[in-house]
C-alpha cells in the first residue's frame, strides 16, 4: 500500500500530529488492529459522498476507505545504532511514496527550537538540503556509469546523460528534482532514478491553538510562498488541538469545530490532501448489505480496481456497471439512474474515475 511519511525537524510537532493520526485510526471500528506497527498510522478518508450514498441506499453498514501515514521520526528514534541516523532517515524516506513535511509556525517560548529561533524557511531548507545532497550523490554515481556509453553515442545513454546533467545543475542550486521541467520521455528517465526530491511533497504548518481559523501568520505566509515555488500545497494545522479532537466522537467533534469557527479539522484536510498527493482516488460499491469506499490508484483499469476488492473479481472480470456519484445522487436511486441511461456497462479497458459507483460483474 502507498504511504506518506511525516518528516520535520525536532520539536516542530510531528509526534503530536502523528498521535492525532493514530488516535483517530484507533477509534475506528474498522481498523481495530491498526497499531501493529507503531510507526504506521491508519486513517480513514473523510468523504461526505459516503454519507450521501448511505442515505440513498440505506445499507446495513457503511465502510470508509483508509490509507497509511508513516512516522519517520519515530523510526529514526527507535532504530538500531549501526548506521548514522542521517542515513537511516534517508533510507526511510526512500520507502515512502509522498512526504508530509511538518514545519513549526507556532510561537512557544517554553519549547526550544533546535536552531534557537523559529524560522520556517531555514527549517524547510535544512531538511530539503539533506534530500538534495542524497540525490546529488545518486545522480553523480549514475553519471559515472553512463558517461562512457554516452561518449560512444549510444542513443539511450546520451538521452539519459542530458537528463542527469540537467538534474545535477538544478540540485547544485538547491532546486529539488520535482521543480525541474522535463519532457514526458525524460520524465520516465527521472522516475527510474527514484530520487528523494522527486517524491510529491506537501507542507504542514503547525500553528498555535489561538491561531486556528485566523488569518495566516507571517510564518505561514512564508511557508506558502516557499511551497508555491514547488507547486506544493500547504495545510495549516494545530497539532495540539488535533490530538484533542482525535479523542472525540463525531458529534462532539462537530460541536468542537463549530466553536472554533471552522468547517473541517486540519487533520481531515491533511488526510484528503495527502490522499490526492499519493495519486489515490475513491470509487464506491453500494449494495443493501454495505455501502463502501475503495481506494484505487488513478489510472487503474476496471479489472485492476475490481482486484482491490478481491483477486477473483479481477480474474473473472466481465463488466463494470458504473454510474458517477453525481448522476446517481441527481437521479435519487439506482433505478432512476438506469432509466435515464446513466448506468454504463464498462469493459476491461475502462479507466475508473474518482466518484464512480460500481457494481462488478464477474465469473467465478
Ligand atoms: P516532534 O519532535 O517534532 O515530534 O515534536 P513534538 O510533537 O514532540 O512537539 C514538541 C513540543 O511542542 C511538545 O511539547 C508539544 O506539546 C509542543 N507542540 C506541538 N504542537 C504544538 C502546537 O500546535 N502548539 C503548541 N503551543 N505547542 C505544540
Amino acid at each position: 500500500a502507498l504511504t506518506a511519511g511525516i518528516v520535520g525537524l525536532p520539536n516542530v510537532g510531528k509526534s503530536t500530529l502523528f498521535n492525532a493520526i493514530t488516535q483517530a485510526g484507533a477509534l475506528s471500528a474498522n481498523y481495530p488492529f491498526a497499531t501493529i506497527d507503531p510507526n504506521v498510522g491508519i486513517v480513514e478518508v473523510p468523504d461526505s459522498r459516503l454519507e450521501k450514498l448511505t442515505e440513498l441506499v440505506n445499507p446495513k453498514k457503511t465502510v470508509p476507505t483508509a490509507f497509511e501515514f508513516t512516522d519517520i521520526a519515530g523510526i529514526v528514534k527507535g532504530a538500531s545504532k549501526g548506521e548514522g541516523l542521517g542515513n537511516q532517515f534517508l533510507s526511510h524516506i526512500r520507502q515512502v511514496d509522498a512526504i508530509c513535511h511538518v514545519v513549526r509556525a507556532f510561537e512557544d517560548e517554553n519549547i526550544t527550537h533546535v536552531s534557537g529561533q523559529v524560522d520556517p524557511i531555514t527549517d524547510i531548507e535544512t531538511i530539503n538540503l539533506e534530500l538534495i545532497l542524497a540525490d546529488l550523490e545518486t545522480v553523480s554515481k549514475r553519471m559515472d556509469r553512463v558517461a562512457k556509453m554516452a561518449r560512444q553515442k549510444d542513443k539511450e545513454a546520451v538521452a539519459e546523460y542530458a537528463v542527469l546533467e540537467k538534474l545535477k545543475d538544478a540540485l547544485e542550486e538547491e532546486t529539488p528534482a520535482r521543480a525541474v521541467e522535463f519532457s514526458s520521455d525524460q520524465e520516465k528517465i527521472v522516475k527510474g532514478l527514484h530520487l528523494l526530491t522527486s517524491k510529491p511533497i506537501l507542507y504542514v504548518a503547525n500553528v498555535s491553538e489561538d491561531e486556528i481559523g485566523e488569518a495566516d501568520n507571517d510564518r505561514v505566509k512564508q511557508i506558502r510562498e516557499f511551497a508555491a515555488k514547488e507547486n506544493a500545497e500547504v495545510i495549516v494545522v494545530c497539532a495540539k488541538i488535533e490530538s484533542e479532537i482525535a479523542e472525540l466522537d463525531n458529534e462532539e467533534k462537530e460541536e468542537f469545530l463549530e466553536d472554533l469557527g471552522i468547517e473541517e479539522s486540519g487533520l481531515d484536510q491533511l488526510i484528503k490532501a495527502t490522499y490526492n498527493l499519493l495519486g489515490l482516488a475513491t470509487y464506491f460499491t453500494a449494495g443493501e448489505q454495505e455501502v463502501r469506499a475503495w481506494t484505487f490508484k488513478e489510472g487503474m483499469t476496471a479489472p485492476q480496481a475490481a482486484g482491490i476488492i478481491h483477486t477473483d473479481f479481477e480474474r473473472g472480470f466481465i463488466r463494470a456497471e458504473t454510474v458517477s456519484y453525481d448522476d446517481l445522487v441527481d437521479a435519487g436511486s439506482m433505478a432512476v439512474a438506469r432509466d435515464r441511461g446513466r448506468v454504463r456497462l464498462e469493459g476491461k479497458e475502462y479507466l475508473v474515475k474518482d466518484g464512480d459507483v460500481i457494481h462488478f460483474r464477474f465469473n467465478v
